[in-house]
């Protein structure tokens, strides 16, 4: 029974939702030289039967788009800079060709030793989307020899070693563990073969920008002509692009995953105009008619989702919350008691918005705009993930929030959802962020080696500013 309930856990999956074959009509971009044909099935991936097992097991029946595209990219042996919205199965599309590479090379079996030499890297800015990745990566491994390991601060150093040090065939990990444990002569990086960067605008914004150079310039790695690197990110700021050509081989393929018809338009976005002092109850009024339903809600501050988590509570909404100043422990356990439904709100600062995969939530709410629409979009893609219809509100204040008003109407356009009267007249009379297009573009980066020649039949555009990195919220491991 035990065995059963693991396995039972290890391939738990929910249910496509009714827009997942919508998947299908978006469109997709592809560029570089030279670019190998996209799959149309998993068969065609010419996985070796225990993926394919663990895949279906999965309940995936067939590739989404990054996938059809990723996977003959990544298997090719080409270096990608994927766009892709989250929720958009980036996570398979990389971890299936890297694995199904390793097991065909025959991949010495994970055993301990006091130096584990890893085959592949994976990165991610946030202990929870690393976990998910790890758990991801547990998972299409499962019943193979290749040994997924996870490291990320807030956990015991030790246990993380002795864990490392059983056998460790793909690292995943935040930055400062990963590069603690390298700098300990734990990991040795002579068979490194894959070099993973997920949310990768982020991870070479300028928090953490030092610690990849860091990585990529640590004794051993391979240059990057000797290894395969793969950038995976909803949104690729300019500026970004150009940084994260140093680390890819010149010929790098750049894979644009339309926005248009894809996760964005299956969140119903709303903003509701306020003032900071109706917020609050601005916020109970919304709650009070999502019910029951998960619902995440994203303040500015560590300060404000501890007071708003209060707030909620007295007024007896089962609310916990999540945010960089929580121990590991709690910030856990407000995730396990938020996915599990014991507490269907969860007060969370952008952190928590990078790539968490948690099942079914309905609804949410931008107590606080960020201050960039990246952040925006990287929030709202919470919900109506895997082609579930999901919901946001926002809360747009004027006086903080104008800034943000012409991409704002830019997002909501392209994604066909309904823009009111006031935020347009806030946007055109705003000083911009964006190039202000009220019919949106297909997607939500396109590869600057292009010099201007889009596939859309608009202008180009300077992209929104890259996330600004609130010191705040900073995850330092
Ligand atoms: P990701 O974008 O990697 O975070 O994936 C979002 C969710 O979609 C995860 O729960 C995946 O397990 C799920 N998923 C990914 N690929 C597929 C697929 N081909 N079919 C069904 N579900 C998928």
């Amino acid at each position: 029974i035990f065995i059963f309930m693991c396995l039972y856990s290890i391939f738990s999956h929910y249910a496509t939702g009714i827009n997942f074959d919508k998947y299908d009509d978006i469109l997709v971009d592809v560029s570089g030289s030279n670019p190998p044909k996209a799959i149309m099935t998993f068969d065609e991936a010419g996985l070796c039967e225990s993926l394919r097992r663990n895949v279906t097991k999965s309940g995936y029946v067939k590739p989404t788009p990054v996938q059809k595209h990723g996977i003959p990219i990544i298997s090719a042996g080409r270096d990608l800079m994927a766009c892709a919205q989250t929720g958009s199965g980036k996570t398979a599309a990389f971890l299936l060709p890297i694995l199904q590479r390793l097991m065909v090379d025959g991949v010495a079996a994970s055993k301990f030793s006091e130096v584990q030499e890893p085959e592949a890297i994976i990165v991610a800015p946030t202990r929870e989307l690393i976990n998910q990745i790890y758990l991801e990566a547990r998972k299409f491994a499962y019943g193979t020899c290749v040994r997924p390991v996870v490291v990320y601060g807030g956990i015991n150093t030790g246990y993380t070693i002795r864990e490392v040090l059983k056998g460790c065939n793909v690292l995943c990990g935040t930055p400062g563990r990963l590069l603690d444990i390298i700098g300990r002569g734990k990991v040795g990086l002579s068979k490194l073969r894959y070099l993973v960067l997920d949310e990768a605008d982020r991870m070479l914004d300028m928090g953490f920008e030092p610690d990849m150079r860091k990585l990529v310039g640590s004794p051993g790695m391979p240059s990057k002509e000797d290894r395969q690197t793969l950038m995976f990110s909803a949104t690729y700021p300019e500026d970004i692009q150009r940084m994260a050509a140093d680390f890819l081989k010149v010929d790098y393929i750049f894979l644009a995953v339309g926005v248009v018809g894809g996760a964005c338009s299956d969140v119903e976005q709303t903003i509701i105009q306020v003032d900071q002092y109706s917020k609050r109850d601005q916020l109970l009024d919304v709650l009070k008619s999502t019910g029951n339903e998960r619902t995440m809600v994203f303040v500015e501050t560590k300060r404000s989702a501890d007071f708003i988590a209060t707030f909620l509570c007295q007024e007896k909404i089962s609310t916990t919350s999540i945010h960089g100043d929580r121990e590991q422990r709690e910030r856990e356990k407000a995730l396990s008691d938020f996915r599990l439904g014991q507490c269907p709100v969860l007060v969370a600062t952008s952190v928590a918005a990078r790539g968490l995969d948690i099942e079914q939530v309905q609804h949410v709410v931008n107590f606080d705009l960020p201050s960039s629409i990246d952040e925006y979009v990287h929030r709202i893609g919470r919900t109506g993930r895997c082609g579930n219809i999901g919901r946001a509100v926002s809360f747009f204040n004027p006086e903080s929030d104008t800034p943000l008003a012409r991409s704002l109407v830019k997002v909501l356009s392209g994604a066909q959802q309904e823009v009111p009267k006031w935020l347009e007249e806030i946007a055109f009379s705003a000083h911009g962020t964006t190039g202000f297009n009220p019919r949106g573009k297909v997607f939500a980066s396109t590869d600057t080696r292009k010099g201007g020649s889009f596939k859309t039949d608009e202008p180009p555009q300077a992209s929104a500013p890259s996330p600004a990195v609130a010191a705040d919220d900073e995850e330092w491991e």
